[in-house]
């Protein structure tokens, strides 16, 4: 067996592949795996494979779901009339959490990030576009993208590719500080900021 055909090398090679995982963290990652009892392995390795074979983006929003359509958009009780454009599954999850909004969402998957060469078109970004040439009892999108140099970008050029539909399209008010992330802030002030937006 060579060195690159060794299991823990290939594990740590795909670990540190990981975002914000280099290869010493990938080692430590790996033989922590390796130390807890055998079984644990096996569960992680059984999750990793069931997610990708069952886990897809739903078909509308982009969240993530076992199904065609995820949840929300299949539920009757939501309000069709708005879309709240998030970077993430985990901060759609953060504002469904503070209850305080029952429209749509669209995730985008990341933000623009010229230096990392993340553009428009590597975001979900066509998929709204084309959600609202189909979806035209939209009134309001929300641009709740976060409030960072990143988020801003995203959130200034959705508000000019959007602005044909003439939708009335509104941003998180302040109260989010300023370089931070909707996925770690509590639910009153996701909450405040929702209730604060303010036409973009
Ligand atoms: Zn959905």
């Amino acid at each position: 067996m060579t060195l690159a055909e060794n299991p823990i090398n290939i594990l740590i090679h795909e670990l540190s592949k990981l975002p914000g995982v280099g290869e010493k963290t990938a080692m430590r990652l790996a033989l922590h795996i390796l130390r807890q009892p055998r079984d644990y392995g096996q569960r992680l390795a059984r999750a990793l494979e069931e997610t990708v074979a069952k886990v897809r983006f739903c078909a509308n929003c982009q969240n993530i779901t076992t199904e065609k359509i995820c949840d929300i958009c299949a539920s009757p009780k939501r309000d069709r009339t708005t879309i709240c454009v998030v970077e993430d599954v985990a901060d759609l999850k953060a504002i469904e959490k503070s209850q305080c909004y029952r429209g749509y969402y669209h995730c985008l998957h990341g933000s623009l990030s010229p230096v990392d060469g993340i553009g428009p078109e590597e975001l979900k970004i066509g998929e709204l576009v084309q959600r609202l040439t189909t979806q035209i009892e939209t009134r309001e999108i929300i641009l709740a993208t976060n409030p960072n140099v990143n988020g801003d970008a995203t959130a200034l050029y959705l508000s000019k590719t959007l602005k044909p539909f003439d939708k009335k399209i509104t941003r998180l008010a302040t109260g989010i500080p300023i370089g931070g992330h909707l996925e770690f802030i509590d639910q009153n002030t996701i909450a405040r900021a929702m209730e604060g937006r303010r036409v973009y």
